[in-house]
Order: C-alpha cells, then structure tokens, then sequence
C-alpha cells in the first residue's frame, strides 16, 4: 500500500478548470472559491466538493477567456493539489486520489519541485540570493549592505558601471552588486520623483524636457507605462518566475505570480521603483541620476572607463573594469558612439504605424457581448477587455505573401483603459505609447497597429549601413508645431488633429494598414532597429572587451519582463567573468 501512496504523494498539476463568471468571485480573487472547488472535485471524482479541504490547493494561473467559440466566457485556472495535505485534512479523498490518471495538458503529476532544466539551478542560485536579501534586510546591524553579506573576497571587487536604469539594467545592478561587485549605476535621466513632476509639466504644459521623460528616467521607459508584464519567451520559465518574484520583493501585488495577463499600472511601478532603488542603495550601489554617458574610454581594444556629462553639462572622465550598456532604444543618439569605436551593429527588422484609439466601451462589448456590463471600469468582476489582431497582406489579392510588397500588420502593445502618452525625447519629433493606472479605468483603449519593415523599405530611401533603420524613423516624423484640441476625441493630453496617412508614411504602409483594417473590422516604434553582436556565454561585446550590450537598445529584447530577464543573465555572466560567482548561464 506504502508503494502504492508514494506514486501518488507529491504535487498534482490540475488544469484548465473553466468557472462561469457567476460562479467566480471574480478577476481580483485569487483563492479557491466554491466554484472552483466544484470543478476540481469533477476532475477527481469526488461527490461531495465542499468536503475538499481549499487549503489543499494552490491557484498558479487564473484568466479570463472569452474566445467566441466557447459557450460563455470562463475564468480558466491552473491548480497545484497537495496531496499529503489533502489526505491529512480529509482521508476520504484517498479513494479518489488513488482513480487518478495523468492526461496531458489536464491532470500531471509533479513528484518533485515544479521545474526541471539546466536553467533552474542558475536561477535558483539567483531565487537563494532573493531569499538571503529578505533575511539579511530584516536585521538591523547593518551599515553597508555590501559588507558581510557575501562570500566572495571584497579585497579585488570589480568596478562595474551599468548605464541605464530600466529593467535589463537595474536587474543587471541587482545581480552584480548581490555578487559583491562595486557598482555604479549611471542614468541621464531623473529619480522617479522629480521624472512625475517633469512628465506632469509636459502633459499640463506641454514643456518636453529632453532627459527626463516617457523614456528617460528611473525605471527606464516602463516606468510610465501600462505595466504589462506579459511576456513572448515563455511565462512559466525559471527566469521568467525569478523576475517576477523579484517584482513582487519590492512591491509589485502577488497576484501577477499568477495573473494569466499580469499587469501593474504607472501607480504601482513608482513606489516599487523606490524600493529597488533602496535596496541597491543597501547593497552599496552608487546610483548618479542627471549622469549621461556621452562615450566610452577605451585603451588597448579595452574599455576601461566613460565620459559623463551632469546635468549642468560638466563633462568628466571615470574609470571601470567593465561597463554594461543598457541604454534602451530610445537612446539612439548612443549608436552613433559605437560607430565611431568600431563597434559592430546589426541592422534588424523592426515596425513602424500609429495608436488606434477606440472607446473601451465599444471593445469591452466587442469582446464580452452581454458581460461588458461586468467590466465597470476596472472595478467588476471582469478584467477590462483587451484584444490583439494580426494580418499578412500579400502583394496582390490572392497570392501568398512573398516578396516586397508583402507584410504583416499587427497589433501591439494594447493598453486598456489607458490612454496615449508622447514618449518623444526630442522637440521636432513625435512619438507615441500607451501608459495605464493599474484599475485601467480610463474610458479608452488604444493599441500600437504596426506594418514590418526591412533594409528594402530603407533601400527605397537611398539609407544604408548599419544605422539605415534608425535614419528610417527620424525620417518618418511628424512636426506636432500646429497640433489643436478637441477633433476627434482622444485620450491624448497634448491635443489631436486629422491628418492624412499617405503622407506621413510610405504608400505600401499605408496601404497594408488599410488593408488589415477592413479585416480586422470583419472579424511607433515597436523593438529596435539595431543589435549589438555579443558573446552567447560571456554576454561580452564582439567588438570591444569589457562592454556588455543588453535589453532592448542592443537588441535583445522587447518589453519590460524581458528586458528584466536579459538585464538578470548578463548580471551573472558578468558576475562569472570576474569570478564571483561559479554558476554562469
Ligand atoms: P529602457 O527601459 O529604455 O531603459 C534605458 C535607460 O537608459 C533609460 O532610463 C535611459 O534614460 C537610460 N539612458 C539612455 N541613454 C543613456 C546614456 N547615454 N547615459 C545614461 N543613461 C542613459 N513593455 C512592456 O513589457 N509592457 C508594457 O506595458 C509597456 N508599455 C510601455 C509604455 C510606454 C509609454 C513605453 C515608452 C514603453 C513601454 N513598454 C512596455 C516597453 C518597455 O518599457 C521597454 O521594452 C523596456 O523598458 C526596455 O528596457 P531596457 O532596460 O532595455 O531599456
């Protein structure tokens, strides 16, 4: 019987168990209601669901689906059943327990802890060093964090400059500085306090100040964003949890551990951006806000330091042993400093379109038909609707897409309940996004609707070499000068006038969009346009020693999760590079 137990013992993985929405508490409950539980007894058999003990069962995944196929919208769970709990709190269950069978994707038993892979004891190295903060932050005998809280020898401390406090560089800061290395975390940009106040003078007084705004700053150009932590390369991997544990150390609501589209909202990134901020500052970070890195010292195919201008412009010239460039890509004017060090850049594929605005109204009733009236700004038992739309446009009607004049358009970075922000860092241009409260009460929705672009579309130009891409966007810009409010309605602050499509972009963008709008109603600057070669292992710079190229500005990646994760690997390949610590990636 003993045998037979122990192939049953362990955790049991219960999934896509649908709850009408009357029967849920709703999208802000997270525990194991009666609904709930009626479908977990349905999968185990077991007659009577209010004898199933809640403590027994974890939620790991909760979402919202309201696909048209399916008969009524459902909140969808994933569910980790104890079995040891379950049968010490209710020894009947054993018979039941004893029926049950794996089926793939709906009933998996996991002996062991969840995850397996050679990722996992990097990234549980990385979860240890999180736990030991929480521990070692809760005494009180601690004057410099960086003292006593390692192993590793502090005599031949590394000296590390990240420049750029977004994601992929505060994570980069976190892991290096947890590794015992001396870190100075550079940013042009201001803390998040001064950023909400030079951000409220553009939206109220339409005053751009070129270092602090929608892109520069604290927290780097997610801070003032919609928060979306959705992410393309895999929500459940270890990297992906240990960011998101990681949020949640410093602020972030547990709930986007299990959110099936976890979200966070301006209001929240901002004090959690303060406790980051804090606890590098314990750890022995050195943090220079209004510091713009404007090159990099280089001797003997080496970088050895940077050139730094302050606020004031004062120009100054400090030494380091490595520098981890995490400028994101709104700091195109930092491509043309590579170019002149011979660094290598890669010219990538990107896209290119405007912000479609809509009611939230329209697309929560689009989406949700009779339920839209759950959705109450925010504040009802069901998320506030959002949609994605995609489309290949081929050259001519018919034929597959190939070819020059074949595309896709897609939509990107949708924002419910938010409204359009101006991410411009220069006067003469305009730049646009979405950004959110974590209610997503707004009463408009408005989305990215993007066509692709390749060096064809920068060859028609007569732009080539490797910052073509780049000059692509300065090319398409608007001249916001005679812009006035009020036709049409839009959530945007700074005012909104017509305009027509054709004579802002390329015809074959415009067409394509044309296009795909017409589908779409029958059923920017997106990613950057460069990458900077790096070493797969060492996350060094091809072309330089000691520069370490990460996030989104050097090409790796493209939203706020997976900038946090790029930032996280190359802490630990730096980390290993200067022998402190022995696991790489
Ligand atoms: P960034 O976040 O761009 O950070 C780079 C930092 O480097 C900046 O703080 C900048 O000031 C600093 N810097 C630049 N040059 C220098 C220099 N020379 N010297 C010193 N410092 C420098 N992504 C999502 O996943 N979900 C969303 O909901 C979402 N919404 C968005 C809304 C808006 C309005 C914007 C603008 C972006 C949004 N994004 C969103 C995209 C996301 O913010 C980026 O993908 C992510 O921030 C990239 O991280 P990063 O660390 O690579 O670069």
């Amino acid at each position: 019987a003993g045998d037979v137990k122990n192939k049953y013992e362990g955790i049991w993985r219960l999934s896509k168990l649908g709850v009408s929405v009357d029967k849920d508490p709703g999208k802000d409950f997270l525990g194991v209601s009666d609904g709930l539980l009626e479908q977990i007894a349905k999968v185990l058999e077991f007659p009577v669901p209010s004898m199933l003990p809640t403590e027994a069962f974890t939620v790991v995944r909760k979402s919202f689906d309201a696909r048209k196929r399916l008969k009524e919208p459902k909140f969808v769970y994933i569910v980790e059943m104890d079995v040891d709990k379950l049968l010490s709190l209710e020894p009947r269950a054993w018979d039941f327990i004893s029926e049950l069978e794996p089926k793939v994707g709906l009933v998996e038993h996991m002996p062991e802890a969840r995850k397996s892979g050679d990722l996992i004891n990097i990234i549980q190295d990385f979860k240890k060093v999180h736990q030991g903060i929480v521990s070692r932050g809760s005494g009180n005998n601690r004057s410099n964090g960086s003292e006593g809280s390692h192993t590793h020898p502090t005599a031949t401390k590394p000296k590390i400059a990240v420049v750029g406090s977004g994601p992929s560089g505060l994570f980069a800061a976190l892991v290096l500085a947890e590794f015992g290395a001396d870190v100075t975390l550079l940013e042009r940009g201001q803390p998040v306090e001064q950023r909400g106040r030079d951000i409220g003078a553009l939206v109220v007084r339409r005053m751009l100040q070129t270092e602090s705004n929608f892109c520069f700053g604290e927290g780097g150009a997610g801070t003032w964003s919609d928060g979306k932590l959705v992410t393309r390369i895999g929500r459940n991997s270890g990297s992906v949890l240990a960011v998101m544990e990681t949020l949640v150390h410093f602020g972030a609501p547990e709930g986007i551990l299990v959110d099936g589209k976890p979200h966070l909202g301006t209001d929240r990134l901002v004090p959690l951006l303060r406790n980051f901020r804090q606890h590098l500052q314990q750890l022995g970070v050195t943090i220079k806000f209004g510091t713009r890195v404007d090159d990099l010292l280089v001797d003997n195919a080496q970088v050895v330091g940077v050139k730094v201008s302050d606020s004031a412009e004062n120009s100054q010239k400090w030494g380091y042993d490595a520098v981890v460039l995490a400028v994101g890509h709104s700091a195109r004017d930092f491509y043309q400093t590579l170019l002149s060090h011979n660094i290598d850049l890669i010219p990538k594929d990107f896209a290119v379109g405007l912000r479609i605005e809509h009611p939230q109204e329209v697309v929560n009733s689009l989406q949700y038909s009779g339920l839209a009236t759950e959705v109450r700004r925010g504040r009802g038992k069901v998320p506030v609707a959002d949609y994605k739309v995609a489309k290949y446009v081929s050259g001519k009607d018919g034929e597959e897409p190939s070819g020059a004049t074949s595309r896709s358009c897609y939509s990107f970075c949708m924002c419910p309940g938010g409204q359009v922000v101006l991410t411009s860092t220069n006067p003469s241009e305009i730049c646009i996004n979405g950004m959110s409260f974590s209610k997503r009460a707004s009463k408009w929705a408005n989305a990215a609707l993007v066509v692709t672009v390749s060096a064809k579309d920068f060859d028609v130009l007569n732009l080539r070499g490797p910052l073509a891409g780049v000059e692509f966007q300065q090319a398409k810009v608007l001249i916001v000068s005679s812009l006035v409010t009020s036709v049409p309605p839009s959530s945007y602050r700074l005012g909104v006038k017509a305009a027509n499509l054709h004579e802002i972009f390329p015809i074959h963008i415009t067409e394509t969009l044309q296009h795909s709008l017409s589908v779409f109603d029958k059923e920017t600057r997106t990613s950057s346009p460069i990458q900077i070669p790096r070493d797969i292992d060492t996350y060094e710079s091809t072309s330089l020693k000691g520069l370490y190229p990460v996030g989104e500005g050097a090409g790796y990646a493209g939203g706020i999760v997976s900038a946090a994760v790029d930032g996280m690997y190359a802490g630990f390949a730096v980390a290993k590079n200067f022998g402190l610590c022995n696991e790489g990636i």
